[in-house]
């Protein structure tokens, strides 16, 4: 994003919000050059930064991903699924806020924790005690989905109770692993 006055590409967020129907977002820059400041309007979904993971590639930002990983954690928990979006509302908007064209995967982990820290004593420390030993999304999905197969194996013999929401989506059999449906 370059400053329309003096071609410098530094600058920084003072304000940040919503357009009415949602789907822009409008930035107040400061230009750290020259000071002088001007207004973009930046589509929602262009607006969210790559995420820089550990090992230095990029990805797109996947809110179904923490989603998937709020869940896994609040398995079993007295955690409604509305609680759940509503926690991803809040890491969405708020690294939305930050204006920046990368961030770092940390920063979403790190949020999640703080958000499951005062929603369900256990779901965070499912949530932290694995993801502070791996501080990558990817990684931590996969151990966490291990460790809660390996409990849910060992305590029941039935499926676990499907949601609404879960019911709709699994109607077909589930593709083989890391085959996308
Ligand atoms: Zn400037």
């Amino acid at each position: 994003m370059k400053c329309p006055f003096c071609r410098q590409s530094n600058n920084h967020v003072i304000d940040s919000r919503l357009g009415k129907d949602e789907e822009m977002i409008r930035r107040r820059r400061e230009c750290i050059a020259c000071s002088r400041r001007f207004t973009t309007y930046e589509r929602v979904e262009e607006a969210m930064p790559m995420v820089v993971k550990k090992d230095g590639r990029r990805e797109a930002f996947d809110r179904l991903k923490i989603t998937n990983g709020l869940k896994r954690a609040c398995q079993k928990r007295p955690v409604s699924m509305d609680a759940i979006e509503s926690i991803a509302d809040r890491i969405e908007r708020g690294i939305q806020e930050r204006g920046e064209k990368e961030i770092p995967g940390s920063i979403i982990g790190e949020a999640a924790m703080r958000e499951l820290h005062d929603t369900d004593p256990v779901a965070y420390v499912r949530f932290a005690s694995v993801y502070r030993s791996f501080k990558d999304l990817d990684e931590f999905m996969t151990e966490l989905e291990d460790l809660l197969n390996e409990r849910t194996h060992r305590t029941a013999a039935k499926p676990p109770k499907k949601t609404a929401n879960a019911r709709k989506k699994r109607r077909k059999p589930l593709p083989a692993e890391g085959t996308q449906p």
